[in-house]
């Protein structure tokens, strides 16, 4: 994610764990746990199972602000379960099955239980079939800024991090339960859908379309999305894989906008020179009109970009940052949002590549300005730790980027580029935290970094330049 404008911060609720039975000999069904446990936010996403897939079948009316559909998400029990949660904010469930059978469900804020006619054993894959609608709207209450659902005067955009995708379906949204994800989206006809991964033809009938888009590699809840609106889109091919880019149509069509986001294959094709092949079966970007979009999120294979990027001429650097997170962010994608500067302490080291790549600065001309502007003495956060409500701090941005840089100039070009490739592979399409970069990095350099890191991302002081 980049912020064009600063987002307004809060405290995080509290938690509470269930009271589980103990032990015996026949199997105790228990309920899920209403949160994943992310020390940061405990209650994001849920506990006792595992999701594999989201199917969704949607549909929109922009006239009336109804959604309405099915979501079929199919899951494996991580525990013996007599009950189980899933997110889902401010749309009324009308019928929930378990596996073909009737499942009482129960709301509670954005809590949605689920009580199937009978206990779901541990290791059992299952298959939950949710009907639901309403008028979908923002997490005004999220910690973070204000993610989700947001009309739009031609449509809607569903975007945002560290949540988004309860306000529009019920999901375990905590980005360490990826699933692949499936969208069919009906809209009256004459309206564009974009969301990630690969495009079906679309169908229309009796004045409304239907666009359907799938992700087949796991994806992070918070890095599905859907556009809807008036939009020109361009699609053609780039290294055998889709990729289509969609631009407002209210934004100029040979503007700044546009020449930046029609860059995004040269631009990855860059970023895999360092990083390792791209990972995802599709590619693209869309940029949307609407100025409450302050920020561009890595969508995963396809990201979006707020107006504001693109108000004062091209901007590739952007463009740069969000595709690198293909790779850091979406592919090797977060356990605990603590772990923040995994993601955009990398997308701001490419920012620096692209700007060599470009002639514009070398890296170390782009680390030696961070280095010498940083808020050594005010900057609150640190990188490794930076807490809930600055999770989007300087110290996650710009020291992270730091960091990266540093640990280049400390393990040299050689290891570093063993790291980069090492971790987007063995990482693929999972989770990994900062102890599994530490140790790869301690690994291929066969350097002890434990000063390293604590000196970079755990203490606030200013760290020798490297
Ligand atoms: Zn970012």
């Amino acid at each position: 994610m980049v912020l064009a404008v600063a987002l307004v911060t809060a405290g995080c609720s509290d938690d509470s764990e269930p009271v589980t039975s103990p032990s015996s000999a026949a199997p105790v069904f228990t309920a899920g746990a209403d949160g994943a446990g992310d020390p940061y936010f405990p209650k994001y996403g849920n506990g006792g199972y595992d999701v594999a897939a989201y199917d969704l079948k949607l549909r929109f009316d922009p006239k009336t602000d109804q959604l309405s559909g099915t979501a079929t998400i199919t899951a494996t029990a991580t525990q013996d379960l007599s009950s189980f949660n899933l997110d889902l904010s401010k749309l009324a469930v009308s019928a929930v099955t378990v596996d073909g059978e009737k499942a009482a469900s129960t709301a509670s804020g954005a809590e949605l239980t689920v009580k199937p006619s009978g206990g779901i054993a541990r290791g059992r894959e299952f298959t939950t079939v949710i009907r639901y609608g309403g008028q979908p709207s923002r997490l005004a209450n999220s910690a973070l800024g204000d993610g989700g659902w947001l009309e739009t005067p031609t449509g809607a955009i569903a975007l945002g991090q560290p949540e988004s995708a309860s306000t529009w379906y019920p999901v375990n949204d905590h980005p360490s339960d990826k699933a692949t994800w499936r969208l069919e989206m009906t809209v009256p006809a004459g309206l564009e859908v974009l969301s990630n991964g690969v495009q079906s033809p679309a169908r229309t009938d009796g004045g409304w379309s239907t666009w359907t888009w799938s992700e087949s590699s796991p994806m992070a809840s918070y890095l599905s999305y859907v556009v809807i609106g008036q939009y020109r889109i361009a699609a053609s091919t780039h290294g055998g894989k889709p990729m289509i880019t969609a631009i407002a149509d209210s934004l100029p069509a040979d503007g700044p906008a546009a020449k930046s986001i029609a860059r995004t294959g040269e631009i990855t094709d860059f970023l895999a020179t360092k990083f390792g092949p791209y990972p995802f079966d599709a590619n693209g970007g869309v940029v949307v009109d609407e100025q409450r979009i302050g920020y561009a999120l890595e969508t995963q294979s396809r990201p979006v970009y707020g107006p504001a990027f693109f108000a004062a001429g091209d901007n590739e650097t952007v463009v740069a940052h969000e595709l690198a997170h293909q790779w850091f962010g979406d592919s090797v994608a977060l356990d605990r949002w603590q772990d923040i500067w995994l993601n955009e302490g990398f997308a701001t080291y490419a920012e620096w590549l692209w700007d060599e790549h470009e002639k514009v600065q070398t890296v170390e001309q782009s680390f030696d300005d961070v280095y010498d502007n940083y808020g050594w003495d005010q900057t609150p956060e640190t990188t490794g730790d930076p807490g809930a409500a600055r999770i989007f701090g300087d110290a996650v941005y710009q020291r992270g980027g730091m960091t990266v840089y540093a640990l280049r100039k400390t393990i040299g070009d050689a290891a570093f580029d063993k790291l980069l490739v090492a971790w987007t592979t063995q990482h693929r399409d999972g989770n990994a935290t900062t102890e599994d970069l530490i140790a790869l990095a301690e690994q291929i350099s066969g350097k002890q970094l434990d000063d390293f890191f604590r000196a970079w991302i755990y203490e606030k002081a200013k760290p020798p330049k490297p």
